[in-house]
């Protein structure tokens, strides 16, 4: 197949933070915690593995291909990484998961997913699952360039950035979500972008310079929006989430194409999303908060 022709396909597998809200009032938006995923040929790069991503799992597993994959982690409160244990592809023997954290928010990423599975958690250790797997550090300013032929992705420098037609994971530290921080990322593929900018607290009068310059110019931008105003004014700063409002304002500032909101706060219903993705439409024609299990392909 001519790498020129294929495309990106991102999709959102959990749209919900903090915790997972199965039940009749978020039919619409879901309520399975943070997971996403960008497809480009063959190859998966998974943002974060909260519950969300165990109907990626089943859905990779159904379509009876080995499964090749960069899991990145932004961080690991229990949100983010809650799924794993019951991802399907973990089982299945030629399966290629390359997992990678960040060194700024959790120091050593391996010991963090060794301890999920530990006998006390899980009958099964991530060593005896099967899967071939490998945990890697990342920080902040780093670059991965994932070319067709190649199994993995690999570190390069910005001066070296690769194969025209490679796929670019770069990474961005952030130190807005307590309490050290997350990891913004960025997947650049044949004047394709997609980023993903979970769990981090927007200037409300200024947004985030910093993440506008990382996203500029992007395709899609999926940014927090776990609060409304009137919650957010009501006793929620600090605590390192936006408004909608603030990633709008981010948006504006990276002039990004599309922007999808993500990480809803797990009390809001459906009825409540929606009159939020009305409001922030007005902001933002071309914004719209992401639903559980639907794609967009760049
Ligand atoms: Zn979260
Ligand atoms: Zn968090």
């Amino acid at each position: 197949m001519n790498p020129a022709g294929k495309t990106m396909e991102i999709c959102f597998w959990g749209t919900r933070g903090s915790y997972p809200v199965p039940g009749r009032s978020t039919l619409v938006y879901g309520g399975n915690t943070a997971c996403h995923s960008v497809r480009i040929g063959d190859k998966s790069i998974i943002f974060d593995a909260g519950t969300g991503i165990i109907n990626l799992g089943t859905a990779l597993v159904r379509e009876k291909k080995p499964v090749n994959a960069m899991l990145i982690i932004s961080h690991t409160h229990f949100d983010h990484i809650s799924g794993l244990l019951y991802f399907k592809p973990c089982f299945v023997k030629s399966t290629q998961l390359h997992i990678y954290g960040p060194t700024e928010v959790v120091g050593d990423i391996s010991k963090v997913i060794h301890n999920l599975s530990k006998p006390q958690s899980h009958p099964i250790e991530f060593d005896q699952m099967g899967m071939h797997f490998s945990c890697n550090s990342l920080t902040g300013g780093d670059l991965f360039s994932w070319s067709a032929s190649a199994k993995a992705p690999k570190k390069v420098s910005a001066s070296r950035a690769g194969k025209k037609d490679a796929i670019m994971i770069s990474a961005m530290y952030n130190r807005r979500h307590p309490v050290h921080g997350v990891m913004n990322y960025r997947v650049d593929y044949m004047g394709k972008s997609f980023v993903y900018a979970s769990d981090i607290e927007g200037d409300p009068l200024q947004g985030d310079s910093d993440l506008a310059r990382f996203a500029a110019g992007a395709d899609v931008l999926a940014h927090d929006a776990q609060y409304t105003e009137a919650d957010y004014a009501a006793g929620r700063q600090g605590w390192g989430h936006s408004t909608p409002a603030m990633a709008v304002k981010t948006a504006k500032m990276a002039g990004v194409k599309r922007l999808a909101l993500i990480h809803f706060e797990p009390s809001y219903d459906d009825k409540k999303l929606r009159q939020m993705e009305r409001e922030t439409k007005k902001l933002f024609p071309s914004s719209f908060f992401a639903v559980e299990g639907k794609s967009i392909r760049l």
